[in-house]
C-alpha cells in the first residue's frame, strides 16, 4: 500500500490524534505540512524540538558554509551585563551554569544561549497521549547508572543535590500473562550489551527467499542453535560475546588499531562477526568497525552477568530538567522531587527573566564568539534579528562540530585539534502504539533483524513510574516502540562516513522515513497480527546531524606520542573555556556533566 503524507495526517494527527493530542490538531498539522523534514513532534514541552528540527538545521548550515561576519550596523547591542555566557543548553552547558552558580553562591549572573525551542541538547524526550495514556520515550540520551550513595563521586553528590532518588518504581507485569523479560532502557537488548537478559526476537527473514520467516529467540542463550550461520561463524560469535574487559594496557593497545583489525586480525574471527556487530558500533561509535578504534568497540561488549542499564521515562532528560529546576525554580514550578519535575510543564516565560542570576534564552542561535574589550563578545540571532551580548568569560558547550565555526579567534593549535574530530549522525524513532499484542504474540519485547529497509532493532521498555506518571505494561494498551540507528558506510574513512550519513539523514523527508518504518514493521510483524493503520498512533523522528564524535584509532591516548586532540581542546584559550561531552572520551551524560563542572572551575579559578 502506498502511504502518502496526507494519509498519515488524516490517520494519526487529524483523525485519531485530534481527540488525543494536547497540541491542537490544526496547529500540529500546519507545522507538519510546512516542514517536510521535521514531522510530527508529539505533545508536551518537547513537541517543537524533536531531534534537530529543520529551523535549527538550516541555521547551523548557514554557519558552517562561511564564516559569519555581519556589519556592526546589523547587530543590536543588548547592553546586558553578565558574568558568564554559556553557549549551548545541553547537559554540559546546564552543568556549567549549575557549578558556576554553586561556586559563586548564586550571586553572579549567567546567561545560557540555546538555539533549540527547549534546553537539553541530546537529552530530550518525546511525549504522546494515546487513548488517554500519557507515553514518554527518549529522543537520544537514554540509560544511566545509579551512583552508590556515599561514593562521593560527582554523580553521587549531584543525585543528592538534585533530589534524585536511588530507587525507582517500574510498571507491573500481570503474572497471569506469559512471562517476558523486558529491558528497562533502550540499549540493553542490543548485541553485546545486556542482550542475554532481555527476551529478544531475532528475525532472519525468509530463508532462501520463500517459505515461513525464520524467528528465533535469545540466540546467545541457546548457543545460536538454528541460526542461519555456519558452524565457524557460530563459534566466532560466541567467542566475540565472551571477550570482554581487560587491563589498562590492553585498552591502550586497542586505541591504536581499528575494531575490525582487532576482531579479524588479533582475535582471528570470521568477517561475518564484524558484519554482525556493525549496527551497534555504527550507532554508538558513529562509524563501522573499520573506522572506529578497537577500544571503543570492545568496550561495548558487556559481560552477560552485568546488570542491565535503566532509563528515566524520557531518558536523561531528567538530568537537564533537574538542573533547570535547581537554577531557576519558577521555570518548573513543582515540588523539587523526581515526580514533581517529571510531571510539571516548563514555564517558558520564567527561563529568561531580567535580574535572575541564571537566564536561559531559547531560540538564540549563536553565530560568532570572539575576544573583545577585555572579555568575550557573543553575537546571536533570535527571531530573525542579530544581537550582541558580552561577559568577562564564556564557555562553549555547543559541541566541537559547530564551535570551530563560531570561534572567530580560535588559535591554530585548537583548530588543528578540532580538525581531527569527525561527527556522525544518528537517529531515534519513537512509534506510539495503541497496543503491542503482536510483540506479545512473538514473546519478544525487543527485536533484532538483519538487512532491513529501516533500522536493525527496536524495543519496548518496562517503563519507570513516578507520581502521576503511571504507565501500564499490558499488550492491549498503548506503549512506545523505540528504534535507534546509526548511518554509517563501511569501507570509507571516518570523515566520509559522517558526511555520507548526514547527507542521507538530511535528504530524506519525514514522509519517506514514515513509509519505510510502516513497511519495515509490516514485514516484521504482519504475521503476528500487526496492522499499521490501527496499531500505530503516531511516529516521531529524532534526527541528530552530529550525534556522535567518531572515535578512530588514537582518539583516547593520542597518536605518535602527541596528546589526544580532546586534551588540546580542553585547555580552551584566553577568556574562553570549552566543554562538551566528547572531550571526556566516550560521550555520555556523566561525561557531559563532568565537562560542565570542569569548565565552571576553569572560569571561576
Ligand atoms: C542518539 C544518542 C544516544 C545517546 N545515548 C546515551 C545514553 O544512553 N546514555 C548516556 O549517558 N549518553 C547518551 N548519549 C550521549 C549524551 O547524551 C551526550 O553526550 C550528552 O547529552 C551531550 O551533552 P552536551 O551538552 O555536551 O552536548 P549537546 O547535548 O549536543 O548540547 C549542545 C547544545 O548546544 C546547542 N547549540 C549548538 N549550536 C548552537 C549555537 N550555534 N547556538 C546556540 N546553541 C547551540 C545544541 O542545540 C545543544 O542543545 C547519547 C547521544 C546520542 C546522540
Amino acid at each position: 500500500m502506498k502511504i502518502i503524507r496526507r494519509d498519515f495526517l488524516n490517520q494519526t494527527l487529524l483523525g485519531a490524534g485530534a481527540a488525543l493530542l494536547k497540541m491542537p490538531a490544526p496547529a500540529a498539522a500546519a507545522r507538519a505540512e510546512r516542514d517536510t523534514f521535521t514531522g510530527y513532534g508529539g505533545v508536551g514541552d518537547y513537541a517543537l524540538s524533536n531531534g534537530d528540527p529543520w529551523s535549527v538545521v538550516s541555521a547551523g548550515h548557514r554557519l558552517t558554509k562561511e564564516q559569519f561576519r555581519p556589519a556592526a550596523s546589523e547587530i543590536a547591542e543588548t547592553g546586558e551585563s553578565f558574568d558568564l555566557i554559556v553557549v549551548g543548553g545541553g547537559l554540559s552547558g546546564l552543568g556549567t551554569a549549575y557549578y558556576f552558580a554553586k561556586a559563586t553562591g548564586g550571586k553572579k549572573r549567567c546567561l545560557i544561549l540555546e538555539n533549540h525551542p527547549i534546553f537539553g541538547g541530546h537529552a530530550k524526550q518525546n511525549e504522546f497521549l494515546v487513548n488517554g495514556h500519557r507515553l514518554i520515550g527518549p529522543q537520544a540520551s537514554n540509560d544511566f547508572g545509579i551512583p552508590r550513595e556515599g561514593s562521593r563521586t560527582q554523580m553521587d553528590e549531584l543525585f543528592t543535590e538534585l533530589h534524585l532518588p536511588r530507587e525507582y518504581g517500574w510498571a507491573k507485569w500481570d503474572d497471569s500473562l506469559k512471562p517476558l523479560r523486558f529491558a528497562r532502557d533502550n540499549y540493553s537488548h542490543m548485541d553485546g550489551i545486556n542482550d542475554t537478559q532481555v527476551d529478544v526476537g531475532y528475525y532472519f527473514g525468509r530463508q532462501g527467499g520463500s517459505g515461513k520467516p525464520l524467528w528465533l529467540r535469545n540466540i546467545f542463550a541457546s548457543k545460536l542453535e538454528g541460526a542461519p550461520f555456519s558452524d565457524r561463524v557460530k563459534r566466532d560469535l560466541l567467542k566475540w560475546r565472551a571477550t570482554t574487559g581487560g587491563s589498562e594496557e590492553l585498552r591502550r593497545h586497542l586505541d591504536t588499531i581499528s575494531y575490525k583489525d582487532y576482531l579479524e586480525g588479533e582475535l582471528q574471527l570470521d568477517p561475518q562477526v564484524t558484519k554482525f556487530v556493525e549496527p551497534v558500533i555504527g550507532l554508538i561509535c558513529g562509524a563501522s568497525p573499520d573506522a572506529v578504534c578497537a577500544r571503543a568497540g570492545h568496550n561495548l561488549v558487556i559481560p552477560t552477568s552485568s546488570p542491565g542499564g535503566i532509563s528515566y521515562p524520557g531518558g536523561n532528560t531528567t538530568f537537564g530538567r533537574h538542573l533547570v529546576r535547581a537554577l531557576i525554580p519558577e521555570a518548573i514550578p513543582a515540588e523539587f522531587s523526581f515526580a514533581g519535575v517529571l510531571n510539571t510543564a516548563v514555564d517558558f516565560k520564567a527561563l529568561d527573566r531580567p535580574g535572575a542570576p541564571t537566564r536561559i534564552r531559547l531560540g538564540a542561535s549563536v553565530m560568532r564568539v570572539e575576544h573583545a574589550s577585555g572579555g568575550v563578545a557573543v553575537t546571536y540571532e533570535k527571531d530573525g534579528k542579530l544581537y550582541r551580548t558580552r561577559a568577562p568569560r564564556a564557555v562553549m558547550a555547543s559541541a566541537g562540530w559547530i564551535n570551530r565555526h563560531l570561534l572567530a579567534d580560535l588559535p591554530d593549535e585548537l583548530r588543528a585539534a578540532y580538525s581531527e574530530f569527525h561527527y556522525a549522525p544518528a537517529m531515534s524513532v519513537n512509534v506510539a502504539l495503541t497496543n503491542w499484542r503482536f510483540l506479545y504474540q512473538l514473546e519478544a519485547p525487543a527485536v533484532r533483524y538483519f538487512d532491513g529497509e529501516f533500522g536493525w532493532s527496536c524495543n519496548i521498555r518496562r517503563p519507570m513510574m513516578a507520581g502521576t506518571y503511571q504507565p501500564v505494561l499490558d499488550p492491549n494498551k498503548p506503549n512506545v516502540l523505540t528504534f535507534y540507528l546509526g548511518l554509517y558506510t563501511p569501507g570509507k574513512s571516518a570523515a566520509e562516513q559522517g558526511e555520507l550519513g548526514r547527507k542521507k539523514l538530511l535528504s530524506t523527508t519525514y514522509a519517506e522515513y514514515e513509509s519505510q518504518i510502516r513497511r519495515q514493521m509490516t514485514t516484521l510483524f504482519r504475521a503476528a497480527g500487526f496492522r499499521d493503520s490501527k496499531d500505530i498512533a503516531g511516529i516521531v523522528l529524532n534526527r541528530w546531524g552530529h550525534a556522535r564524535v567518531i572515535q578512530p584509532p588514537g582518539f583516547y591516548y593520542g597518536r605518535d606520542g602527541k596528546p589526544a586532540p580532546r586534551e588540546v581542546v580542553q585547555k580552551g584559550y584566553g577568556k574562553i573555556a570549552i566543554a562538551h561531552s566528547e572531550l571526556n572520551g566516550h560521550q555520555n551524560a556523566t561525561g557531559a556533566l563532568a565537562q560542565g563542572k570542569r569548565a565552571a572551575e576553569q572560569v571561576t579559578a
